[in-house]
């Protein structure tokens, strides 16, 4: 059988994106998949296109309200009487300089992501241990953990509190059994709702390009001159959760298809 079949996986963020990526490819691999977005209707009609309600459901949940988490994950064990498997993918990017990020743009940014992953992983964590089965945690956390970008503040910075969210979980859970691993992407432009509703336009403005040029000018900055999809992000996933995998927690796989050191 295929390594994740039967396996129970909830991912924010889902509707659209790489969270989508993520969740079609573990329902390929014949995981139950949980799709949480902020839009009840979006998040059922992403469900839809993987497969009927007993393989993929769709549920409204913003991972800031403690409350919405917490329904979100009893959905989750309601329907498919289990948990396995949580990726914390949800996030936006406002991608603006020190002086014109206000308090609000910082809020939002780690209201979301930041405090939204660490509701999320303690949720998520109370049913796996209750199992005693282990399990795994992901964060989409990015290249701008590690990297120190222009005109990206408040992002960047909730992005490094995610990848210690990683490392902390890691030395936490691991007597459960669960792994804590992040994914560090970057430049996926393709496919990318942050790209469309705006931060495209920033981005493109700090580098002095078209916002159209940008998916061409991400991939020839990178290493391997690649331009970088959604569904390398969930390929990373798949491999990160499989079983050949499983000694290896709180570690960060960047998919960048190659930075090279300044
Ligand atoms: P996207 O906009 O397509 O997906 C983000 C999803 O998160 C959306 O469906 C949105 O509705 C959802 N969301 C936003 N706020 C939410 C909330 N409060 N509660 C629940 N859901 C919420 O963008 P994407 O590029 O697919 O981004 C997905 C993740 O990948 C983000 O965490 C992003 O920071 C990260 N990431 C993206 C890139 C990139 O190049 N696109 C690079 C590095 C990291």
């Amino acid at each position: 059988p295929k390594p994740h079949a039967g396996r129970i996986a909830l991912v924010t963020g889902a509707a659209s994106g790489i969270g989508k990526a993520i969740a079609t490819r573990l329902a390929a691999e014949g995981a139950c998949v949980v799709i949480a977005d902020l839009d009840a209707s979006k998040a059922q009609a992403a469900a839809a296109e993987l497969g009927t309600a007993d393989v993929a459901i769709g549920v409204a949940a913003n991972v800031t309200d403690a409350a919405a988490v917490q329904a979100a994950i009893d959905e989750a064990v309601l329907a498919f009487g289990g948990l396995d498997l949580v990726v914390n993918n949800a996030g936006l990017s406002l991608s603006k300089p020190l002086l014109e990020t206000t308090e609000a743009d910082w809020d939002l940014q780690h209201d979301v992501m930041a405090k939204g992953s660490f509701l999320v992983s303690k949720a998520a964590a109370r049913v796996l241990i209750d199992q005693g089965l282990g399990g795994d945690i992901v964060y989409i956390s990015s290249k701008n953990s590690v990297f120190a970008g222009p005109n990206n503040i408040a992002y960047s910075a909730t992005k490094a509190d995610q990848a210690h969210q990683v490392r902390l979980l890691a030395v936490e859970l691991g007597e459960y059994g669960i792994k804590v691993n992040g994914i560090n992407p970057d430049g996926v432009v393709r496919g990318s709702g942050i790209f469309a509703s705006g931060w495209g336009a920033n981005r493109a403005k700090t580098y002095g390009i078209e916002e159209e040029e940008l998916g061409a000018f991400y991939a020839q900055r990178t290493i391997l001159k690649r331009e970088v999809l959604p569904e390398h992000v969930a390929n990373a996933v798949i491999v990160l959760t499989g079983p050949e995998l499983s000694h290896t927690t709180g570690l960060h796989i960047p998919v960048d298809a190659g930075v090279a050191a300044a």
